[in-house]
């Protein structure tokens, strides 16, 4: 449309030889819209140009981690911010196209509990989508490497949190596709959660010692997220799946095992190995509660997560609506962080 744009601007301004003497009414009708053409196409400029950051304006410093979908980075552009180089493996210009265009939908994202998008390399080989560095831990990194065990208002506090981007973004129509405790962090007393829609522009990556094994092999704190839907669409013996399974529904599944990582201290099955788990999650199974001693509302609110028919399961907005309506004499506000409920 654009180029439609340009080419109309181009034959407006080259016919503009007429004879003045004969101005009338419609020569002006053509400038004016000339003019207001000419304001759209800079706006979408603009527009288009307003996230892409050229690649020599970044300055990469260390890496911070590799994960599945490529390596993230400390880096500086007008203060510290993080570097995600993705992997795409063939770069098409359909591919570029279609990291253009998620990429788009990620900078009208504007929520405290959503990672600042500060915008994306795009000259290839070099794909990159740059964020706000979190300087807080992981949810992962606080119940797997801290060990920390979360009191009851604590847990509440973060699903709520947690609810609030994710129903954001779902109102957005955006899925994120990857919820985990691993892309969520803690800083500051809020949750800010990351990586959201990134699983749609890049290609799995298996580490080397998935690729040792004859088939693939889905990591743990990538599989225990998967809904039964999209289990049940998996080719377990392909080195790919269709991301096309991924709703807002198995977006709840996924905060289901975030929320009862943060009731248990460990990830759901954790004693089986993945193809079990897979397997059991396929099938309806789901891990024994009794060793949660938190009150029943919680577990009632888990369940509605966990629902078998994506049909049946909760949405963002209503489970933040249960997480309030919970009994006020369960919370207790913290001095440090008056806005959560942290005891
Ligand atoms: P994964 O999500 O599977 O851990 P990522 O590629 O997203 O893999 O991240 C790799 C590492 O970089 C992780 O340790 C993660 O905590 C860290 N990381 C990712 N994004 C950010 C960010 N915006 N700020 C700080 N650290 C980040
Ligand atoms: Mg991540």
């Amino acid at each position: 449309e654009d180029n439609r744009d340009c080419e109309n601007i181009e034959s407006e301004r080259s016919s503009g030889n007429e004879d003045h003497s004969q101005e009338d009414l419609l020569t002006v009708n053509r400038k004016s819209r000339y003019k207001r053409r000419k304001k759209l196409l800079s706006m979408r400029t603009s527009l288009a140009s307003e996230w892409i950051i050229p690649i020599e304006e970044l300055k990469i410093k260390d890496v911070i981690g590799i994960g599945h979908f490529g390596r993230v980075h400390r880096g500086y552009w007008h203060g510290d911010v993080a570097i995600k180089f993705v992997n795409v493996s063939r770069l098409t210009e359909e591919a570029i196209e279609s990291f253009k265009l998620e990429v788009a939908t990620f900078r009208k994202t504007r929520h405290d509990n959503l990672v600042l998008f500060m915008g994306a390399c795009m000259k290839p080989p070099q794909l990159a989508i740059i964020t706000s560095l979190c300087r807080g831990p992981s949810l992962a990194s606080l119940i797997y490497e801290q060990k920390d065990r979360f009191t009851f208002s604590k847990i509440v506090s973060f699903a709520r949190e947690i609810c609030q981007g994710m129903s954001y973004l779902h109102s957005r129509d955006i899925i994120h596709k990857d919820l985990k405790s691993g892309n969520i962090f803690y800083e500051k007393c809020r949750i800010v959660i990351t990586d959201f829609g990134v699983s749609s522009l890049v290609d799995y990556n298996p580490t080397p010692q998935e690729r040792n094994l004859d088939c693939w092999v889905i990591v743990r704190d990538y599989a225990v997220y998967f809904a039964p839907e999209i289990i049940k669409k998996m080719d377990l013996n392909l080195v790919s799946f269709g991301l096309s399974a991924f709703t807002k529904a198995s977006d709840v599944f996924a905060f289901g095992t975030v929320l009862y990582e943060m009731m248990v201290g460990h990830w759901p099955f954790s004693e089986l190995p993945v193809e079990s788990i897979l397997w059991m999650v396929g099938s309806g199974k789901q891990p024994p509660q009794d060793e949660i001693r938190l009150p029943v509302e919680l577990k009632n609110i888990l369940n509605t997560c966990w629902e078998y028919d994506p049909e049946k399961r909760i949405a963002f907005t209503n489970l933040l609506k249960a997480l309030n309506k919970l009994p006020e004499r369960y919370l207790r506000r913290s001095p440090s962080c008056p806005s959560n409920s942290l005891t």
